[in-house]
């Protein structure tokens, strides 16, 4: 059995009906593989539950997806890295925001893998596909509040925070009125 097609397919369901925020609403699916394919292919990371977390990290918050539903399909290891990147959505978003800063040291090491792809990959899709209707402003605050979250975990690989690094040297004001 190759758990990894699985937690594709799995993910692919779950999420079938919701896209991204950017102008032509891309398959939500897209994303999670592409964190998987950040931590596999620029950082190296071969340890399967990380690569099957990433795939299924946002299952639980944004889809019925329950902890026990992955402890089943994909064990218990992969269950807990996507509760730890899970924010708690009956908090207000400020709230969540804050505490994604504060929690980002004390996750544990393969969750923080997960979280550093998370954010390559909004910077990236902020970059490329921004959501519709945010101003150079908003983008401004979400790196910022990105890099306050990476800055709490670094040390978790130093190949994917310079990955994380240079995609928000490419936000920086200058390069966006360039
Ligand atoms: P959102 O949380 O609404 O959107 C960002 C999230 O959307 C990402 O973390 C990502 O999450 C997901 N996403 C989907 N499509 C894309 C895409 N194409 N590019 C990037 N991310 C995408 O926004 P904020 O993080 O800004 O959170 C809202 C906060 O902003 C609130 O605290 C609110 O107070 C504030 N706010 C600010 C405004 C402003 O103008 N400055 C206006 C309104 C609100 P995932 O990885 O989970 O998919
Ligand atoms: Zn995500």
């Amino acid at each position: 059995m190759n758990q990894l097609i699985r937690a594709i397919a799995f993910a692919a369901d779950k999420h079938r009906n919701q896209r991204r925020k950017d102008a032509e609403a891309s398959p939500y699916i897209n994303h999670p593989i592409a964190l998987a394919n950040v931590l596999a292919n620029e950082g190296g990371i071969d340890d399967e539950r990380v690569l099957l977390a990433a795939v299924l990290h946002d299952t639980i918050e944004d889809t019925d997806t329950s902890r026990d539903e992955l402890v089943q399909w994909f064990g218990e290891d992969v269950a807990r890295i996507v509760d730890e990147v899970t924010d708690d959505k009956s908090l207000p978003k400020a709230e969540r925001k804050r505490l994604q800063i504060e929690h980002a040291a004390h996750i544990s090491r393969h969750a923080q893998l997960v979280k550093l792809a998370d954010k390559i990959c909004n910077l990236r899709d902020i970059l490329a596909m921004p959501p519709s209707g945010w101003s150079e402003q908003r983008k401004r605050e979400y790196f910022d509040w990105a890099k306050r979250v990476v800055d709490e975990l670094r040390g978790a690989h130093a190949g994917l925070e310079t990955v994380f690094d240079e995609a928000y040297r490419q936000g920086a004001p200058s390069e966006h009125a360039a």
